[in-house]
Order: C-alpha cells, then structure tokens, then sequence
C-alpha cells in the first residue's frame, strides 16, 4: 500500500511481558508435567459478581425483551440514574460532583488513553514503573515523556521534586499521570503528597490525570480520590472504574470526572470531553449501567466490600511470608499487589525463573512495568485462598 502510516507506533516496545511469562510457563510445564504451578502474576479479579449486580442484570436483560422497557442508544456520558449513583459513591468521601462532570465509559483503559486526544504538546511526565497504557498511548501520539523514578528511596510515591529532577529545569504546562493505589507497586498517596502534587499542578499550570481504578482497596486516613484535595478541580481529571472494586473486568464499566472549570486556551475541558465522547462513543450498554447502579447501591458496596475483603486476606498472608523471611515489599496492606525486592540481588527475570522453577510461583517481572521496575516482582492477591494460601507455604519454605 502506498499509504502514510503513523510512524510513532514504531516507538512502541513489543508487548511482550505477558506472552513472555506465558512463554516461559509453557515451557516449564512441558518439562515438567506433574508440577503444580500456581499464578499470583495475574491482574484479573477471579471472583464472580455480586449477586445484586446480576440480578440487576438479568431484570434490565428483561426489560430489554419488551416494547414498552426496551432500551436503544444510552446517552453518551451515561444514564442519569448511573450518574446519580457515581455522585452518591463520592459523597463517602466528601467530595460533591455535579452530573455534568461524570462521564460513564466501558473501562478506564479506554479513557486514560483517549484523553490524549483532548491535549497538544506538552511535556508528560509518567510515574515509572506504572501502568503501561498511559506510554503508550502518548507515544502513539508522539509526545515527548519524562519519567517519575518510583524507588525504594521515595517509598515508590515520587512528587513534584523528583519531576523537577528528571527534567532539569523550571516546568510549566505538564501532563502528569498519578496511580494511587499504584499498579503495580501497590504504594498509596496520603493527603499531604497529594496537596503536594495539587499546588505543583496549580503553581505551574499543570494537569493531573489521577487513576484511581484501585481506589476499593484504599483503608484509613488516605485519600480515594484526588478531589479530596482542595483544590484539585482546578488541575485535574480522574479515572475510575468497577474492574477490581466490583469484578468488572469482563462486564466494562468506569467513569470519567472532568470537573467544569478546567480549562486551558480558552477551551473547557469539559466540554472538549463531552464533544470527544459524544463523536467516538456511543455509552456503555443498559444492561451495565444496571449492574454499575447495583454495584454502587448500599447493598452492592457492601458485597463489593466483601470482594475486596476475600482480596486483602491474601495480600495479608504474602505480606506476612515476606515480612518473615525479612524480604522487603511494598503495597498489598492499601492494594492487590504486593511489590516485592528481588532477594539475593536478583533481577526480575532471573527471579521469576527461580520462583516458577523451584517453588512452582509465577509472578510478574517488575521490568515489564519500566525501567524503574528491574529488581522488583509483583505478585497479585487476586487468586482463590487455597491457591494464596498454598503458594505461600511453598513461598515460606523456599524463602
Ligand atoms: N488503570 C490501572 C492502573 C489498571 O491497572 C487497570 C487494569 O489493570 C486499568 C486502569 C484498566 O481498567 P479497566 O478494566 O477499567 O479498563
């Protein structure tokens, strides 16, 4: 073909993380047929949903089956009885939206990436190791990225000195992702860090796009959401979802708050968002929003909340392995991983042989999350308490 392609997509690493761990396993089990090998690598939640989310399903299932309830296109940002139920769900942490700055979408995937789109050239500075769609999806667009080291020093939480570091001068006009709970080193913000990261935002014009997909495992005195923050409506936009909270992963629901007075070029944001939303997506299906309202009702966070409980006992049970055997990590108290300190010096792959080889474990190497990340294994509490509880007494044996 003779057309122009986007040159940037040959910046992209090749995904290889996942296929390489696949790669690696298969081959093991190959030589090894009879060995029992247990997955604490996998960032999907395993348990079913909440019963009240699918009831609400299957009844929004019915009304679809007939004339007078059927349902056609949903209103792009989402219906409203789901966007009172988001207001609601903020309320818990004292934090009041108007409907107008939620935005329902099918997953926080899509909308940390398409947000992109609302931005010219700026200078995005991306926590490292993190979550690898917020690089690529600026790489694709060609943007020009500045990485935030999350070290054992900073405790994993860099702030805004460890961007001016980075960069070497005076900055202005910044894209800057945060992760809290931060996948994967599990570390959280407190309310100072994120005070912290709000005046630098509003001191020099500046973005936040705060992720708080892992919001459902904060505990304590720890912010859950950016807007918690004086402040904050002024500087950032923030991106949750039921993935984890609720068990969405394989139903899609999330949303997006891009608070009315952000602007930047005389253009509001928000309404750059609405005008992107209502050309490139269509809302997420009926039958969803249902169970997103279930899931966020009195009765759906409670089951939620169980979910997130059967979750953190593991975390809990390999934290204590870890601390035992005086191997240091960090996350699974506020999060489903646990970031763990190769022992010996190791580095993450060579670490990750060693556990699938010898003790039957397979994790995720911590290179695969940036650079930052060598040295390191996440290891995830999203496995069955048999499986956790297992993997540990072999982790305990081995360590
Ligand atoms: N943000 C972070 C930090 C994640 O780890 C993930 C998924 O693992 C997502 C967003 C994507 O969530 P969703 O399933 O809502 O697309």
């Amino acid at each position: 073909m003779k057309i122009k392609v986007n040159e940037n997509y040959r910046l992209l690493e090749k995904n290889y993380l996942f296929s390489e761990v696949a790669r690696r396993v298969a081959r093991y089990r190959e030589a090894h047929p009879e060995a029992k090998i247990i997955h604490l690598g996998i960032g999907d939640v395993t348990l079913p949903l909440p019963k009240v989310v699918t009831r609400a399903m299957a009844a929004a299932v019915e009304e679809m089956a007939s004339r007078e309830t059927f349902r056609g296109y949903a209103p792009e940002a989402g219906y409203d009885f789901l966007l009172k139920a988001i207001q609601r769900h903020y309320r818990r942490f004292g934090v009041e939206l108007a409907l107008g700055e939620i935005f329902t979408c099918d997953g926080a995937k899509s909308d940390v990436a398409n947000l992109t789109e609302l931005f010219g050239e700026n200078l995005v500075c991306i926590p490292d190791p993190v979550y690898p769609v917020y690089l690529d999806s600026n790489l694709m667009l060609g943007r020009e990225v500045a990485f935030l080291p999350a070290t054992r020093e900073n405790e994993y939480l860099p702030g805004p000195a460890e961007l001016e570091d980075a960069v070497g001068h005076a900055l202005e006009g910044v894209i800057i992702y945060l992760c809290s709970p931060n996948n994967p080193t599990g570390a959280v913000y407190d309310h100072a860090q994120l005070e912290e990261w709000v005046r630098f935002a509003r001191a020099t014009g500046s973005l936040i796009i705060f992720d708080s997909a892992y919001e459902a495992f904060v505990t304590g005195d720890f912010p859950h959401s950016i807007f918690e923050v004086e402040g904050a409506k002024a500087c950032a936009i923030e991106v949750a979802s039921l993935s984890k909270s609720a068990g969405f992963t394989g139903t899609r629901c999330s949303w997006t708050v891009v608070p009315e007075e952000l602007e930047a070029g005389g253009m509001h944001l928000n309404e750059m968002w609405l005008r992107r939303q209502t050309t490139k997506f269509n809302g997420v299906p009926y039958v969803v929003q249902r169970g997103a309202e279930a899931a966020l009702s009195p009765e759906g966070e409670a089951e939620c909340a169980a979910l997130v409980d059967y979750y953190r006992e593991n975390a809990e049970l390999m934290g204590s392995v870890f601390r035992d055997c005086g191997i240091a990590f960090t996350g699974g108290a506020q999060s489903p991983y646990l970031w763990v300190t190769c022992p010996r010096g190791m580095g993450s792959w060579e670490f990750f042989d060693w556990l699938l080889e010898d003790v039957n474990v397979v994790g995720t190497p911590g290179a695969g999350f940036g650079a930052y990340g060598e040295g390191h294994l996440r290891l995830t509490s999203f496995g069955s308490h048999e499986a956790t509880a297992e993997a540990c007494e072999r982790l305990r044996r081995f360590l």
